[in-house]
């Protein structure tokens, strides 16, 4: 079965059918750099970080390009605010977001252009779009001019009346339509500029994606991502832009992730109710953070609060806790001298249910919340297991197969990659012997009560002792 994908294009789910077979091309949409990035923004980020690591966990090579947009209106401004350039504003933040990102273990691009590495390439991407009259020059402005591409409002399924009604009311009186936007804009006194055919000026902020992406993967790619904010305007406006000019179809599928809300409200800069990253890092796990983001699935709402982390934790802490007792479980059962004469249980059927459920629920649109209930899954059955009296019949190599499983699985989304706590279980495993040796000759002589000491004294530890017709076993309470 193909992995299914909802193509916001389309408005259904599709089979992911790469064009070429084997090989995957993403573009994402990455920050602008002028500030620290919020939890809002970390959503998107982490998710096609996922979205990612499981097309290769399914064997595609995925070509993966996420930007960075490092000349803009707000850099610019950040820029006059503190008194310093527009570059250094840019940097400044280029490094902070790799710094927030790397803690948030969302793994580098293959590439991350700067845009403004690619001006050449911007401006004759303009003049291709001048010269097939989809764009004209107001003085050193160039505008992309809608209505001379039948296919705008496809992405955001509205016709143009319908996107009218979320415009801004002070429309430039240069455009030819409100919804006209700026391919290139001529240079003001004190921003950075750049040479073009139409004297100096800046690339729009559109223009810059339609670029970077094709760069990289070609006029026609596979997936375009970003968060669902930028349907409209402005991935509705690099469609217009790249099918204009090359006459292909450019993202074949479109995925949009929902907001992060607070209070039932999206969180952004301009609602001024962010929380950063960073400030998060200070007091919570980078991984419990994940979790929470990876808790709804990618197209929901995801409401934030302050319970949002702790439950994170907790479910975080149920799986390494039955991680942790597996393994030292298994450590301890490779170190018995007695071995159970009767049939080991299997855990193979937990192991292979972890793994169906999982991918059922990556394959479904990347259903992440599903695909952390089959972890949950996997734990309240083996919990069952190494809790019941026949713990002690575990196979050892199962066990270890089974946290492996959780591992390799759990790396999908950038979980569960803690190592195990690693106690010294050789001696544990001996003495637990010996003392098992001592109860039997304690009990040979009928001295009960040492026998019962040991027994209980054990029991105090967390080591229940079972007697079977096999002999004395032991296993963790
Ligand atoms: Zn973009």
């Amino acid at each position: 079965m193909p992995i299914q994908v909802y193509n916001t294009l389309t408005r259904t789910k599709e089979p992911l059918q790469p064009i070429k077979p084997g090989k995957v091309s993403i573009y994402t949409c990455g920050p602008t750099v002028y500030n620290f990035i919020h939890i809002g923004n970390a959503r998107v980020f982490v998710m096609f970080d996922v979205v990612r690591r499981y097309l290769r966990f399914r064997g595609y090579r995925v070509k993966y390009v996420q930007n960075l947009t490092d000349v803009d209106d707000k850099i610019i401004n950040k820029a006059k605010e503190e008194g310093v350039s527009a570059s250094e504003v840019a940097e400044k933040y280029i490094h902070h977001y790799f710094e927030d990102a790397d803690a948030l273990g969302i793994q580098r691009a293959d590439y991350h252009p700067r845009a403004t590495d690619f001006i050449p390439e911007m401006v004759s991407l303009i003049e291709k779009l001048l010269e097939k009259g989809f764009a004209y020059r107001v003085n050193g402005d160039i505008f992309f001019e809608i209505s001379k591409f039948k296919e705008y409002g496809q992405l955001s399924h509205q016709n143009l009346e319908e996107l009218m009604e979320g415009v801004r009311i002070d429309v430039d009186p240069r455009l030819r339509h409100p919804l006209d936007f700026a391919l290139w804009k001529s240079a003001k006194p004190g921003e950075p500029s750049w040479d073009s055919p139409w004297g100096k000026g800046r690339p729009g902020w559109h223009i810059e994606c339609s670029v970077m992406s094709s760069k990289y993967l070609g006029e026609e790619f596979d997936i375009h991502c970003g968060g669902h904010d930028l349907i409209f305007p402005h991935h509705e406006n690099e469609i217009a832009q790249s099918r204009a000019a090359t006459g292909k179809e450019f993202a074949r599928v479109w995925l949009h992730n929902g907001y992060l809300n607070i209070g039932g409200q999206k969180m952004s800069k301009s609602l001024g109710n962010i929380t950063l990253v960073r400030e998060l890092l200070k007091t919570t796990e980078p991984e419990a953070i994940r979790h929470f983001l990876l808790s709804a699935h990618y197209r929901r709402p995801l409401d934030f609060n302050e319970d949002s982390f702790s439950e994170s934790e907790s479910a975080l802490k149920r799986v390494y806790t039955a991680l942790d007792k597996a393994e030292r479980q298994a450590r301890l059962l490779e170190k018995r001298t007695a071995r159970p004469a009767s049939a080991e249980i299997s855990l193979e059927d937990i192991r292979k249910k972890l793994a169906a459920e999982f991918e059922e629920a990556m394959d479904d649109d990347f259903n992440t919340p599903k695909a952390l209930a089959a972890f949950f899954n996997m734990v309240r059955d083996l919990n069952k297991i190494l809790d019941g009296a026949e713990a002690w019949k575990c196979s050892p190599d199962e066990l270890h197969s089974l946290a492996q499983e959780t591992r390799r699985l759990g790396a999908v989304l950038g979980l569960f990659q803690r190592a195990a706590s690693g106690a010294d279980t050789e001696l544990s495993a001996k003495l637990l012997d010996m003392l098992i040796t001592l109860r039997a000759e304690a009990r040979a002589r009928k001295d009960f009560a040492l026998a019962d000491a040991i027994r209980s004294r054990l029991a105090d530890l967390g080591i229940a002792l079972e007697d079977t017709p096999d002999g004395t076993f032991w296993r963790m309470k």
